[in-house]
């Protein structure tokens, strides 16, 4: 029997906000079972919101959670460490608009969160079970998941870009592989693009300490890559931390060519309404998820 987790203690980190570039403080508290993930903005008076298919607002550069002037954004990373680790019951505070961007990893998060102490609650966890394959496509993207005893990820990609082109990587997930093989891939972006995302406002707190920066042939930042697959390392880390959103850990493989945030999302909703493909074992009950969506194996 698997058992649902919690940290021991809490704790605080601190950090640049990728958009705004402002300081956005982070706390991190326990909490009991079946609580599920849940953000807080403690800067307005806002209710937690509990980390689901109901909760997502915008993907196009971030995962944004929440709308209506409380929203959070850039969660991906830290959600990734939550799944990475197996954490199903969490509390995270934070006083801004946005996750700090830290290094643009999840190393941080997961170091942090280990220090903390990983503690065992009483209840079974509860995880959605891909019963029968699901398929999600746009253009040449696509991603899909299969029915599998344990959480599995094959990814691969292809950029024209001298230094990317072709990846792939498949990984079986535990707290193991990912605090060894995955936290610590950074996010990537071109240099092209930054400029453009500046002249807009956007990533104003973007710099060569929280991402990895390409221009035409190679790395700009001094240090180099963390591995010469940390790319599609970091495709690995953003989909984990999409799968949060099915509000319960995933028991499944999934099989991902080119895919971003939308299109995860999107098979996270296309998963969700077929409810003869998935089946939810566990005694704990759903929690917080539309009451439309829950299958009738429930
Ligand atoms: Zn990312």
């Amino acid at each position: 029997m698997t058992y649902q987790k919690t940290i021991k203690t809490d704790f605080t980190l601190e950090g640049i906000g990728l958009h705004s570039g402002k300081n956005v403080r982070v706390h991190f508290v326990p909490r009991g079972d079946n609580q599920g993930i849940t953000f807080q903005r403690v800067d307005k008076r806002a209710l937690p919101i509990l980390t689901n298919i109901g909760a997502i607002s915008d993907a196009n550069f971030a995962t944004i959670i929440g709308t209506n002037g409380t929203s959070i954004s850039t969660t991906e990373h830290l959600l990734a460490a939550l799944v990475g680790l197996g954490i199903d019951n969490i509390l995270i505070e934070v006083d801004g608009p946005e996750i700090p961007i830290l290094d643009g990893s999840s190393k941080i998060f997961v170091d942090a969160l280990l220090k903390a102490g990983i503690k065992e609650l009483t209840s079974e966890k509860a995880f959605v079970e891909v019963a029968n394959p699901v398929t999600v496509k746009e253009d040449d993207r696509w991603i899909a998941l299969y029915p599998y005893d344990g959480l599995k990820v094959t990814f691969s990609i292809d950029y024209p870009h001298p230094l990317i082109g072709k990846q792939r990587l498949s990984l079986n997930i535990t707290p193991e592989t990912f605090s060894k093989e995955i936290a610590f891939a950074r996010t990537f972006g071109f240099k092209k693009d930054l400029d453009t995302f500046y002249a807009n406002g956007l990533a104003q707190g973007g710099s060569l300490k929280n991402a990895i920066v390409l221009d035409e042939k190679e790395v700009i930042n001094p240090e180099g890559l963390r591995a010469a697959d940390e790319f599609v390392r970091h495709k690995i880390l953003d989909l984990l931390g999409d799968m949060a959103l099915l509000g319960h850990p995933l028991r499944g493989h999934i099989v991902a060519h080119k895919s971003g945030h939308a299109l995860h999302h999107k098979l996270v909703f296309s998963l969700m309404e077929q409810k003869d493909r998935w089946a939810y074992k566990s005694t704990a009950g759903l929690f917080g998820l539309p009451s439309n969506l829950v299958p009738a194996t429930a």
